[in-house]
């Protein structure tokens, strides 16, 4: 079968590879399930990856399948597979347990304290770029035929899902939170899916990103569900606290850490700033408030969390709002799917479109591996 894969620490090294095609037999324990690939999403991190800034290969190999984004279609299971069967769609979650940390034993690897971590694509783990994969059905995520169509969507939808139930367990501690009010910082791929599942929630939702909303899909995109859009050219995250008020919920997805401290003085009291950036710079700050910043926290009991990966239940609640989502904004995450691109040997399109995004206007690029 054929798949994408770089050479880890070679730039610009991605080419496409004959594999065996994988069985189910792979797969201990009778677990196994053969899985074909339909869609697979592209991001910055594959980006990244192929840049030689990560990317780790496979034990006793030399390259590494890029690919966390997934979509496909049960092909075969193995006999001690109850949950699934031959034609059912279903997205498989990223990272995997390694077995030395306590939150791998538990099915939070999303948690583990482990340095070396294995996720698909990315870490020591093949990757879904490819037209064929075995893996066993505890990793796997059923996805209903009728959300098929943009649930390539899942897995980033799973950091959000990630992310918010991080705020919501953490809040806990106030027996009563009633948020109303939330920034979210970006408005690219996953800024997007968080403007979209707090509307869900019922949020007053204000996004923020860098260019000018005039003809610009991400800014119409916000505004379509509700949410308002502004340009931080126009207005920083500091001054919109005049016209939007303070914020009980603040996502960061810019990958631009100044503006966590413009955040951190925008924060409501009680409120939380959610973290999601990887910032893998070396980028220094001048100029914080420190003594205010940190009297607002104290005063205020604000908080501020970091969240990363995600594991099972989070993809279940993406599957659920994936569907609330086209049941209350019928069309929306499909209009995010911007750039289709056929077979896995175009990719260098791909990389293309992520490398020049903004020319291209894309928002979610994805290859369509076979059909649906
Ligand atoms: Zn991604």
């Amino acid at each position: 079968m054929k798949a994408v894969a770089i050479t880890p620490k070679e730039k610009n090294s991605a080419k496409l590879v004959e594999m065996d095609k994988p069985k189910v037999s792979d797969i201990k324990d009778g677990r196994g399930v053969l899985v074909e690939v339909l869609r697979v999403g592209a991001c910055g991190t594959d980006r990244e990856i192929n840049n030689a800034e990560y990317g780790v290969a496979p034990a006793g190999e030399d390259f590494l399948v890029l690919g966390h984004e997934n979509f496909g279609r049960v092909v075969e299971v193995g006999e001690n597979v109850w949950e699934l069967e031959p034609g059912d769609f279903v997205v498989a979650t990223v990272r995997r347990p390694c077995g030395t940390s306590i939150y791998d034993l538990i099915g939070q690897q999303d948690f583990t304290t482990d340095n070396e971590y294995y996720e698909h694509g990315i870490s020591r783990l093949h990757g879904f770029w490819a037209e064929f994969y075995a893996e066993s059905a505890d990793f796997l995520i059923k996805v209903p035929p009728k959300i098929a169509e943009v649930a390539v969507l899942l897995e980033p939808i799973s950091i959000i899902e990630k992310g918010l139930r991080q705020a919501k367990d953490i809040q806990k501690r106030l027996d009563i939170w009633k948020p109303k009010n939330a920034a979210v910082l970006g408005t690219g791929n996953v800024g997007l899916l968080t403007v979209l599942a707090l509307r869900l929630r019922g949020f007053e939702v204000h996004g923020f990103g860098l260019q000018l909303p005039d003809g610009y899909l991400n800014a119409e995109l916000c505004n379509a569900i509700g949410a308002t859009y502004d340009s931080t050219r126009e207005l920083s995250v500091t001054d919109s606290v005049k016209k939007y008020g303070e914020y009980d919920l603040i996502f960061e997805a810019t990958g631009y850490s100044p503006i966590v401290f413009e955040a951190m003085q925008t924060l409501n009291e009680n409120g939380i700033l959610i973290l999601s950036s990887v910032t893998g710079g070396d980028r220094k700050t001048d100029g914080v408030p420190s003594d205010l910043i940190n009297q607002e926290f104290v005063l205020g009991n604000r908080v501020m969390v970091g969240t990363v990966n995600a594991n099972r239940e989070h993809f279940e609640m993406g599957v659920k709002d994936i569907a609330l989502a086209e049941a209350m904004y019928p069309g929306w995450l499909s209009r995010m799917m911007t750039h289709k691109v056929e077979g896995l040997e175009n990719f260098e399109k791909v990389f293309d479109i992520l490398e020049n995004g903004g020319d291209y206007g894309a928002i979610k690029t994805y290859f369509e591996v076979a059909k649906i």
